[in-house]
């Protein structure tokens, strides 16, 4: 845990965490360690100023780019999927956006990689972490399509955007034993899930969880 590092970071939004944590327990949130975790990210800094009053409120806001900073509530279920009890290990998020999951994972993990294809987000993702003190992120400006051959093989994979499969890279990127969560786009093209996908001896098992609203993966890097 690297709880020392944020102390200090936002100490007057520290009562509306809380509040929020107490809401993401409601919601049925129970590893207590992705609660402690989502407890401790300001998510006011990761928004807009203008947006920033309205961080713990439980819904996805605007980050520029027609992009989305998750809700709290989709990315402690995600996370809480992802770590399935167990450690997080070496993680991969496809998709930082500004770099609010990152966060949240870096709390979580010693070992993150985040990528994002749009490089003016990636570059606030860049100044958000660095005013949290989480420095051992490591971002990628790429197309997480590809996932990230350099630092593979990867205990976790999460992706924050939607695909109607997981790219056949993450999957082969995933270690054995290794745990992917995603946005998964349903046949029909419309409804949405989060799915999770982990490599076992005997092959990829899939498990689908609740309806999420997540924005596409895209093709590229722009
Ligand atoms: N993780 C963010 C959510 C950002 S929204 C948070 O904590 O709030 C999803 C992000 O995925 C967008 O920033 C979008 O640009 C990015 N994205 C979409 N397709 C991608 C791809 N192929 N590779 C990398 N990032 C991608």
């Amino acid at each position: 845990m690297n709880s020392a590092t944020l102390a200090g970071v936002g100490m007057t939004s520290q009562r509306t965490r809380a509040r929020m944590v107490d809401r993401l327990r409601e919601q049925g949130i129970r590893d207590e360690r992705v609660l402690h975790a989502m407890g401790l990210v300001p998510r006011h800094i990761f928004l807009e100023p203008a947006l920033a009053n309205r961080a713990y409120e439980d819904t996805a806001l605007p980050l520029g780019f027609a992009q989305t900073i998750s809700q709290p509530y989709v990315v402690a279920r995600m996370i809480e999927i992802l770590i399935a009890g167990r450690e997080l290990g070496k993680t991969l998020e496809i998709g930082a956006g500004c770099g609010y999951q990152a966060a949240v994972l870096g709390v979580l993990s010693k070992q993150v990689f985040a990528v994002e294809r749009i490089a003016p987000l990636l570059a606030r993702a860049r100044d958000n972490l660095k005013q949290c003190k989480l420095s051992h992120i490591r971002l990628k400006h790429a197309d997480g399509n590809q996932g990230l051959p350099e630092a593979a093989p990867f205990d976790t994979i999460i992706l924050a955007a939607a695909s109607a499969a997981a790219p056949p890279a993450l999957l082969s990127q995933l270690a054995p034993g290794g745990r992917l969560v995603m946005p998964l786009v349903l046949p029909k093209g419309v409804d949405q899930v989060i799915s999770l996908i982990e490599r076992q001896q005997s092959g990829f098992v899939e498990t689908k969880f609740d309806a999420v609203r997540f924005v596409p993966l895209l093709p590229g890097v722009e």
